[in-house]
């Protein structure tokens, strides 16, 4: 039978898992970010929260239960999300490490105490990963690393995920494998951007000269690294859906208390047709890209391929979400447009995610191939 409902014990986490976003994150959501300050005590709180809820039912604990984590983590700081999402990500991440180095990061990343950035795109390669020009040479015990990307998100990371190029004669993302590089390796330099939103992640490049890590360091097979990466991506790209959809809904729900209580013409904004209409638009489409998400991570889980189904939330989510937080903003006028309410701020936040982990434009043809054959959108 089609089932579209939660468990009961996922429908409790997410009721208290919103309640506690919204009691603890959303109240220094704005203050992070004009501070830029990494929300470390906050990613360290949601952590203890799900690990307290989950105690005693690991099993239970899946990729449902992260998606659930994305979308009411992001209703209270949409850059608490990613790091927040606990046991289901992080092992698919580092499931090609070896256990030496899942050892040491696991527990401290799964605690919040230590944070990963993942280091693909360079000056010469951004959609077009196989143009990488980051290169790793063998020398003996040793990798040695040189090149420069130029857009790591938690710049502050304690490791880095790191893709090169190790076969030298290659020109696509069939010669790149992937490392995992402490940051305190010499050889490391790193320069921040200032961002229109996200501010409180920082990102920016990563700088590799002559950056040396033990053999033990490569995760997965040599040449391996794009099939790893894409298998995390679609997941991934779930989870980027959620947390833009969880942002938005919670901007809808205010604009509901504030169109009902705000009265204009002698009447609640709410009895305007040009008023509800925007909202029913946004509630619709947010619902919509929402199960469109959660049927990603549920086909993940039943072993189904998912790509074409992640690209196509990658793509749609996360506009919906700025379209509607656009709109709320639209509906709550001057006191929209102002840092006194977080509605700007998310719309910041949100933006930023249509670009990274791959455009509109690159989940297009995505889509495209599986609809149209390889040839498809060519140019
Ligand atoms: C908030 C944020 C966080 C990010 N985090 C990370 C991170 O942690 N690690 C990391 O490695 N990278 C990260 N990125 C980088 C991101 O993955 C890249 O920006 C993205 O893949 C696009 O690469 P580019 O910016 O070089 O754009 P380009 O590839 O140069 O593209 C520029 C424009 O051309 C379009 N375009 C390119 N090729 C085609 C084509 N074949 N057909 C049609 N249109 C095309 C693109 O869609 C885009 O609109 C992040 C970016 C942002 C904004």
């Amino acid at each position: 039978v089609l089932d579209f409902s939660f468990t009961p014990a996922q429908e409790e986490y997410r009721g208290r898992l919103r309640a506690f976003a919204l009691a603890e994150l959303l109240p220094g959501y704005g203050e992070r970010d004009a501070e830029g300050r990494y929300p470390y005590e906050q990613v360290r709180a949601v952590l203890r929260f799900a690990a307290e809820f989950w105690r005693g039912r690991e099993t239970e604990r899946d990729l449902i239960v992260s998606g659930i984590t994305a979308e009411e983590v992001a209703r209270g700081d949409f850059n608490c999300v990613l790091p927040s999402l606990g046991p289901a990500l992080q092992r698919e991440f580092l499931a090609g490490a070896s256990p030496a180095d899942r050892d040491r990061w696991l527990p401290s990343l799964l605690a919040g105490d230590a944070v990963i950035g993942l280091c693909l795109t360079e000056p010469e390669a951004g959609s077009d990963m196989g143009g990488m020009q980051t290169r790793a040479e063998r020398r003996g015990d040793v990798w040695v690393l040189n090149g420069e990307k130029n857009s790591v998100s938690f710049l502050n990371a304690d490791v880095f995920y790191v893709f090169a190029r190790t076969d030298r004669d290659s020109r696509d993302w069939r010669g790149l494998s992937a490392f995992l590089v402490p940051r305190d390796t010499p050889g490391l330099a790193f320069e921040r951007y200032e961002d229109m939103g996200c501010r409180a992640v920082p990102r920016g490049i990563v700088r590799l000269t002559d950056v040396e890590v033990p053999a033990s360091a490569m995760v997965g097979p040599p040449g391996g690294a794009f099939p790893m990466i894409r298998h995390f991506f679609d997941v991934n790209r779930a989870f980027i859906g959620l947390k833009c959809v969880g942002a938005a809904r919670q901007t809808l729900d205010e604009t509901i208390v504030y169109v009902t209580g705000r009265v204009q013409f002698g009447a609640p904004l709410a009895t305007f047709q040009g008023v509800a209409f925007p909202i029913v638009e946004a509630a619709t489409h947010l619902e919509l890209a929402r199960w469109q998400c959660y049927r990603v991570l549920w086909m993940r889980q039943q072993g189904i391929p998912c790509a074409t189904e992640a690209a196509m939330v990658k793509w749609w989510a996360p506009k919906v979400a700025a379209d509607a937080i656009h709109q709320c903003l639209l509906l709550h006028g001057h006191q929209g447009y102002s840092r006194r309410l977080p509605i700007e701020q998310r719309l910041r936040d949100v933006l930023g995610w249509q670009i990274g982990d791959g455009t509109p434009q690159i989940q297009k043809l995505i889509v495209a191939r599986s609809l149209l054959g390889k040839g498809a959108a060519m140019r």
